[in-house]
């Protein structure tokens, strides 16, 4: 089983307002994920694991957004309320904070698309990201793909996903292509050895 030392990340994919629901762009019951997401912080806290978290953060005129041509009502306008990160998660100072999609034109779901992320963690010695977040088939799907493509052994958190499934099966194709591609899956009573810590 996959084991959370000083070469491990946690990567909180987008759990930001808009993602949740009440938000522009809600991930159905996607606040679920925060009080276990909160464990895992505390877990990689505990061994001095790195904690990094991501954001779409976006100009008002961002190329996604519907009035400028793209598929999505506005969502995660840079320094508005709903771009904020879910106030229930507990983020410290020293999570370090990956914002994506900042430009106008530039589109990203994948934290490693058009930041720094991938040598960030190279140059921490990191070789093995465990990400959970929001929505499992978007943003998560690109994020463990490309960490998988960049090298790193890559684990999608199962119990701290969760998904949109606009199509019936969504999640389910998608889980199974980040497996087949060679992510892990684990959950928190997998990597402790027992249901709770
Ligand atoms: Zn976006």
């Amino acid at each position: 089983m996959a084991k959370i030392d000083k070469h491990s990340a946690l990567i909180i994919v987008d759990v930001q307002r808009d993602f949740c629901p009440g938000g522009a762009l809600p991930v159905p019951r996607g606040d679920e994920v925060i009080p276990i997401l909160n464990k895992y912080i505390r877990l990689f806290k505990e061994v001095g694991a790195s904690i990094y978290a991501t954001r779409d953060w976006h100009p008002p005129n961002h190329a996604s957004f519907k009035a400028y041509g793209g598929t999505w009502p506005p969502h995660c306008v840079q320094g508005s309320r709903g771009a904020e990160f879910h106030p229930s998660l507990e983020l410290s100072r020293d999570v370090r904070i990956i914002s994506k999609a900042q430009e106008p034109w530039q589109e990203a779901y994948s934290a490693f698309e058009g930041t720094g992320l991938r040598d960030d963690l190279k140059g921490r010695n990191i070789w093995r990201v465990f990400i959970g977040g929001l929505a499992t088939e978007y943003c998560v799907k690109s994020t463990v793909l490309d960490a998988l493509k960049a090298g790193f052994e890559t684990i999608l958190l199962e119990d701290a996903v969760m998904g949109i499934d606009a199509e019936i099966g969504d999640v389910e194709r998608a889980v199974k292509e980040m497996m087949e591609k060679g992510a892990k899956k684990a959950t928190l009573s997998s990597i402790i050895g027992r249901d709770d810590p």
